[in-house]
């Protein structure tokens, strides 16, 4: 693996667990020093001591403690997320705001306070991890659907803005993914309808997808690990879907 992140900072939210423990592990592999950044203590400090990490214990759904936050990083992964399921008509307003401070209003504050350091060393990598989700709508979904199209708004105009600063933003955008998130989901819609878990896998969440499989974590860190080199230098300000093929229908 290149080195390619040596002498930088990376800082991965939601980095105790799934895709963002993954992530911490390929920027920390490809050189950086990788702060881990969770409300789960315990989990953030398991992930930081086998990459030689710092930990930051930070519920980020607590943004008005963000509003002032000093961020001195070359990597930023928005990653940290959760999911609240529930028709519109149905769906507690408390639930919705949460899904959107953790998943969109954080990610805008770290990306505020990231910027004037990466502006002044004219280099930055913003990932922001979204979701086909992102992309196109579910139903039931409301409040995670609308924070990852956000999201991917945000990631635009950050790398509107930051490209002649050497800052780059993108999205990524997986399906699912194989993390506590989605075993969570898969426990809860095989007891809905009675069915096992491996009937929930092959009927709704691989019915549509063209590769028969959940994406692996490592995967979706290895193509963040890409788009922070030297070849992702130039891509900037899009989104990059590791689905198996079920956003091609
Ligand atoms: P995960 O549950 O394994 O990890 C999420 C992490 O976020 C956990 O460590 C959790 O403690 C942390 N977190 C949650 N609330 C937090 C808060 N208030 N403050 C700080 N940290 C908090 O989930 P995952 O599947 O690895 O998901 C990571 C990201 O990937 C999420 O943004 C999710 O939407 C996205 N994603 C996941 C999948 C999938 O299939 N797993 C698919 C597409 C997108």
């Amino acid at each position: 693996m290149s080195t390619t992140l040596e002498g930088r900072r990376a800082l991965v939210t939601g980095g105790a667990s799934g895709i963002g423990a993954a992530c911490a592990r390929e920027l920390a592999a490809r050189g950086a020093h990788v702060t881990v950044a969770d409300v789960d203590g315990a989990g953030a400090e398991a992930v930081a001591d086998e990459v030689g990490g710092d930990v930051w214990v930070v519920d980020l759904s607590d943004t008005r403690a963000l509003d002032s936050h000093e961020l001195d990083t070359d990597v930023l992964v928005n990653n940290a997320g959760l999911q609240r399921v529930s028709a519109i008509q149905d769906f507690v307003p408390d639930d919705f705001r949460l899904v959107h401070r953790i998943m969109l209003e954080a990610p805008f504050l770290l990306v505020r306070a990231a910027l004037p350091g990466m502006y002044e060393r004219g280099w930055g990598r913003i990932v922001n991890i979204s979701s086909v989700h992102g992309l196109v709508a579910s139903p039931f979904k409301s409040a995670y659907v609308s924070a990852k199209h956000g999201l991917e708004g945000l990631s635009k105009v950050a790398a509107l803005e930051g490209g002649e600063h050497g800052v780059t933003s993108v999205c990524v955008n997986p399906g699912y993914v194989r993390t506590p998130l989605v075993e969570e989901q898969i426990a809860e819609q095989a007891k809905a309808h009675g069915i096992p878990a491996s009937e929930v896998m092959a009927k709704v969440m691989l019915a549509e997808s063209a590769v028969k499989r959940l994406v692996e974590p490592h995967e979706v860190a290895s193509l963040v690990g890409w788009l922070t080199g030297p070849d992702g230098a130039m891509v900037s300000g899009g989104s990059w879907t590791m689905d198996g093929g079920w956003s091609a229908r």
